[in-house]
């Protein structure tokens, strides 16, 4: 994928090759003592690019982690954050482990031990690498480690930015938890914004009463299909997950299948729904979008040509294979690509660094000043309606809603609709205006590589 990009590039050979390769991956066996045995982990913290500093990418728990893999993702994370212009070089992390064999408290001596091999190297740490949450982590790891790496640097006042996706109560910032999820969302609300991508995915209307389809109900899958059913009216007709898959033409109640889930430990068993046992076969099944948001590489050469969504949105990281991804184009389906659609949680991440190194919460300084400013329209309104004896008179919630000033949360949500709206127009314009871009995949390929050469370049190199 990056070499069609760069392909359409003017770079010179060796800026290109710069660019490309991943410049340092670091692997750490590791041995901790569990059950009454020793077991030994291993780790890699890869870094793509460091043409801006930290650098920034998750740390993901699979049994599936390689350092192929990891290096792949860490390059995805400079071109994310290139595109996203979230100013980080890019990295990534993975742990070989299935964290559902372990115990919360076993999990926590691996956390740690994972964290201290990382940040003795500086491969955690606030102005060089800053890790985030993945596949198999959330904010409790990440509290782990900002306390794991808070323990080794007991006098560095900016200890909490070196990571982000923490717990509130523990430096994290409102809204990041189901960031990636309403980036999703912001993103398909901007794609439905631009007639012109619309047509060349042959939809028309509004995202509302689309049929979707979401694969994976982890944090991302659950928060996008949330959002999008009870805030846009999408009708999410197919859920699928490890243990097979639901469908229901009338539409599923996401909150009611993630409670299910929580329960019962799969889909399996939940009402009033299909269930399918092979789960993957729904990827096949006729909708308006389709949004796999589990793993990478589930549609691939062997499904490609059967899956019928006309829009794909890539809430996962590379769940489309190369070779997929060019049959489905030939088909004219339109993918928004993970380079774009997941960068919703890398963004909010930047916010929540920028808090940790500013030391304050968003909005602390200006909310109550901008309500006495509001205050002071809302009186003058007031006497202008009494002057005219009320011949005119204010919707009624208007004055509550105008009057309060925005807290944290409002201003993350701002600031992550600017950014996907504004990523998703430099991507589409690049699209529209070069014959040889076929793609949006390509075009943020080439909006990303764009600005890291520039960055390169200034450099002198
Ligand atoms: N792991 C997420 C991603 O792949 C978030 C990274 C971050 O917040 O740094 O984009």
């Amino acid at each position: 994928m990056f070499n069609r990009a760069v392909a359409l590039m003017d770079l010179s050979p060796g800026l290109e090759e710069k660019i490309r390769v991943c410049n340092a991956t670091y692997t750490v066996r590791f041995g901790v003592r569990l059950r009454g045995s020793l077991h030994t982990f291993t780790g890699y913290r890869s870094v793509h690019s460091e043409h801006m500093e930290p650098v920034k990418g998750g740390i993901r728990y699979a049994m599936g982690v390689n350092q192929d893999e990891v290096e792949a993702l860490a390059a995805l994370m400079t071109y994310k954050c290139a595109l996203v212009e979230a100013p980080f070089g890019g990295s990534k992390g993975g742990l070989r482990i299935d964290p559902r064999e372990w115990d919360e408290h076993e999990l926590e001596q691996i956390t740690r031990r994972f964290a201290y091999e990382l940040a003795k190297r500086d491969l955690i740490h606030p102005s060089q690498n800053v890790p985030a949450p993945d596949m198999g982590t959330g904010e409790r790891e990440m509290a782990w480690i900002a306390d794991q790496y808070r323990r080794m640097n007991t006098t560095d006042i900016n200890a909490a930015a070196c990571v982000t996706g923490k717990p509130t109560n523990a430096g994290g910032i409102q809204g990041r938890t189901e960031a990636t999820g309403r980036g999703v969302q912001y993103a398909l609300r901007e794609f439905f914004r631009h007639p012109e991508d619309m047509k060349a995915a042959g939809l028309t209307g509004t995202l509302d009463g689309k049929r979707v389809i979401v694969q994976g109900l982890g944090n991302v899958g659950y928060h996008a299909a949330k959002f999008l059913s009870e805030e846009d009216g999408c009708k999410i007709i197919g859920i699928i997950e490890r243990d097979g898959g639901l469908f229901s033409e009338d539409g599923i109640d996401v909150e009611a299948v993630h409670k299910w889930i929580a329960a019962h430990g799969g889909v399996k068993g939940y009402p009033s729904t299909t269930y399918q046992e092979n789960g993957a076969t729904l990827l096949e099944a006729a909708c308006d979008i389709l949004i796999p948001a589990a793993l990478e590489g589930v549609i691939h050469m062997d499904n490609a040509a059967k899956v019928k969504a006309p829009l794909i949105i890539e809430a996962a990281n590379g769940p489309v294979t190369a070779g997929a991804d060019e049959i489905l184009r030939k088909k004219g389906c339109v993918i928004i690509p993970d380079m774009y659609a997941n960068a919703g949680g890398v963004t909010v991440s930047y916010f929540e660094w920028v808090k940790n190194l500013s030391h304050i919460r968003f909005g602390r300084m200006q909310r109550r000043a901008e309500e006495a400013r509001n205050e002071l329209i809302i009186a003058e309104l007031e006497r202008l309606d009494d002057m005219l004896e009320h011949r005119w008179s204010m919707t009624p919630d208007f004055k509550a809603k105008y009057l309060r000033g925005s807290d944290e949360l409002e201003l993350v949500r701002s600031g992550l609709d600017d950014t996907m709206r504004k990523a998703y127009q430099d991507m589409s314009a690049m699209w529209h205006s070069r014959d040889d871009c076929e793609d949006l995949r390509t075009a943020a390929y080439l909006v990303a590589i764009d600005k890291v050469a520039a960055s390169y370049r200034a450099k002198g190199l």
